[in-house]
């Protein structure tokens, strides 16, 4: 399997190339990173996890008609996906003030925001990942007004389903962060979901104990990640690592909000 060509090794990932063109493998490594990989530590299981995750979650948006890279899964830590060229814009949907927001507004964590709301990173190591505008995105070429339209209005509607899916099984969908991609088929261009959604990539916490179910424990040196990651992966009904490959689904838990509206 090592011998397989590596086309990019990220700090969480690794990617391969595929069996077929146009495709590529993705695999979920134990690392954990933060502060642009500043501090970094490897916590075994941590790739299992993610996979499993993001697979549910890829899947769960592809049924509500969000076009996404996924393919399948082809074993703990590996996904088959699409091949594409990805846009170099990290797209952030904040429905609470957390990290940088509210260190950089001065808000305290843990505010529901006024609505929910959309920024752009643009993705460069050296730059610490600077924020961005639609004008520097356009104005530079990293995406096109056309596509710039299109993620935005796919982030919302990846937005709204994943607050309502993580309602239900008692979560507090603070934050997350996701990339596109160019996906060419035939003469066709299309902007797809790619790279994962995971505790690595959202901000997660219980709706009860507002305890946090994401990588803020590594960030905070809160420790437990893992068995945060895992609840996460229980109450997504996806912890049995034999399950065929549909899992039972979310498992519905008592809200302390009896209205349903994401507080
Ligand atoms: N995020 C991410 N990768 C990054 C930066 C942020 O996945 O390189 C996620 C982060 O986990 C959070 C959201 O994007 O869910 C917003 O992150 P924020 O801007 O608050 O930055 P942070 O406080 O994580 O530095």
């Amino acid at each position: 399997m090592n011998r397989r060509r590596r086309i990019y090794e990220g700090k969480a990932k690794v990617l391969y190339e595929g069996p077929e063109p146009g495709t590529l493998i993705q695999h979920f490594k134990d690392d954990a990173t933060a502060f642009n990989a500043k501090k970094h530590a490897v916590i075994e299981g941590k790739g299992v996890l993610n996979n499993r995750i993001s697979e549910f979650l890829f899947e769960r948006l592809e049924e509500i008609g969000v076009p996404t890279h996924f393919i399948k899964t082809l074993n703990m830590r590996e996904q088959l996906v699409r091949e594409v060229e990805i846009i170099p814009i990290e797209v952030v949907v904040r429905n609470v003030a957390a990290g940088s927001l509210a260190t950089k507004l001065g808000l305290e964590e843990g505010m529901q925001l006024p609505r929910s709301i959309i920024e752009f990173y643009y993705k460069a190591d050296e730059l610490n990942d600077p924020m961005v505008s639609e004008e520097h995105i356009t104005a530079f070429g990293w995406a096109t007004p056309q596509e710039l339209d299109e993620m935005m209005q796919l982030a919302i509607r990846i937005n709204d389903f994943m607050v309502g899916l993580f309602l239900g099984i008692g979560i507090k969908l603070v934050d997350f962060k996701i990339e596109f991609g160019r996906h060419y088929e035939n003469d066709h261009v299309n902007i797809i979901l790619a790279d994962e959604i995971s505790p690595d990539s959202c901000r997660l916490w219980d709706t009860q104990t507002s305890d946090k179910l994401d990588k803020d424990r590594f960030r905070q040196d809160l420790g437990g990640l893992l068995e945060a990651y895992q609840e996460v992966a229980r109450r997504l009904g996806v912890l049995n690592q034999n399950r065929p490959a549909t899992g039972a689904g979310p498992v519905l838990v008592a809200s302390n909000n009896p209205t349903g509206s994401p507080s």
